[in-house]
């Protein structure tokens, strides 16, 4: 058993397919635990926006050495930025996180090229939120305790090592994974419905968790969108097979490494966050047992 007991646990990585159900399950770990999950998803769209905030009315394709294959350096890059930047006051002030732009930037490029991610960024921008969490003092983050829920990151096993390196430089470990395990076909069906708030980020499903009136986000009365990317049945299938050969591999690698791993079923006959915490909380607190 890799956690002593529930009060000792920091991290806990949440792995599942897109649409399994992942985010009611992670929802109670929050509260069951009181830790901040960290999205990758969200991760990328912070980084984005701050990246905006700044009015850089460049091209982007500056930031690239088409010789070297890769960016140019970080401080030609922040040059540049200071130069064509509509906003340069938002830059210089001092709550503006420099890195936090320079990856906003980067992540930028990738997403509107519409070239695939590489590893070495998606590292650099979880090291960054990671380890501003991690350096953050206790009070500003909003709980008791201090302690991460991954949600869409790792996703390959190379996302995996370098995961397991950054923490055992801090001292800490994965204490469990919870697996949240839904087939393809009742996905496809779910996902279809899937509505979420462009203003607090919060999930909510037409069938399962409603929002109010059918389209008001229940937290902060913003009307629901389906997010763009869950849109076409084409894409979801080409994330199911991503999931399959990246990220079930890398779950594999993860337990191979000893890390115990929880699955609970993604579906229930009663979606009810109570009968949510009951199959959850029912399979972790047997880690400690
Ligand atoms: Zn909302």
């Amino acid at each position: 058993m890799a956690a002593s007991g529930k009060d000792q646990v920091k991290i806990i990585l949440v792995m599942g397919k897109s649409g399994s159900g992942k985010q009611p399950r992670i929802d109670c770990l929050a509260e069951e635990f009181g830790f901040k999950q960290i999205s990758t998803g969200n991760l990328f769209r912070e980084c984005i926006g701050t990246f905006n905030s700044i009015g850089f009315e460049g091209s982007l394709n500056e930031t690239w050495d088409e010789e070297k294959k890769d960016f140019k350096d970080d401080a030609v890059i922040v040059e540049l930025l200071k130069q064509k930047s509509k906003t340069p006051d938002v830059l210089a002030k001092p709550e503006t996180n420099m890195q936090t732009v320079l990856l906003g930037c980067k992540a930028k490029y990738f997403v509107e090229s519409g070239l695939f991610v590489p590893d070495t960024l998606t590292h650099g921008i979880f090291a960054n939120a990671f380890e501003s969490y991690f350096a953050a003092p206790l009070e500003s983050c909003g709980s008791a305790r201090r302690g991460l829920i991954l949600d869409g990151f790792p996703r390959t096993i190379g996302q995996a090592e370098f995961l397991l390196e950054l923490l055992s430089k801090h001292s800490l470990k994965v204490d469990f994974i919870l697996e949240v395990d839904l087939d393809d076909e009742t996905i496809v069906k779910r996902t279809t419905g899937r509505r979420i708030c462009p203003g607090c980020q919060s999930v909510f499903h037409l069938m399962f968790k409603p929002p109010r009136d059918g389209q008001f986000c229940t937290k902060c009365g913003a009307v629901v969108k389906q997010r763009a990317d869950d849109a076409t049945e084409d894409l979801l299938r080409r994330r199911l097979n991503e999931f399959a050969t990246k990220v079930a591999p890398c779950l594999a690698f993860l337990k191979e490494k000893g890390i115990p791993v929880v699955t609970v079923p993604g579906n229930l006959p009663d979606p009810s966050p109570a009968a949510v915490k009951e199959s959850v909380m029912g399979s972790v607190s047997k880690l400690w047992q």
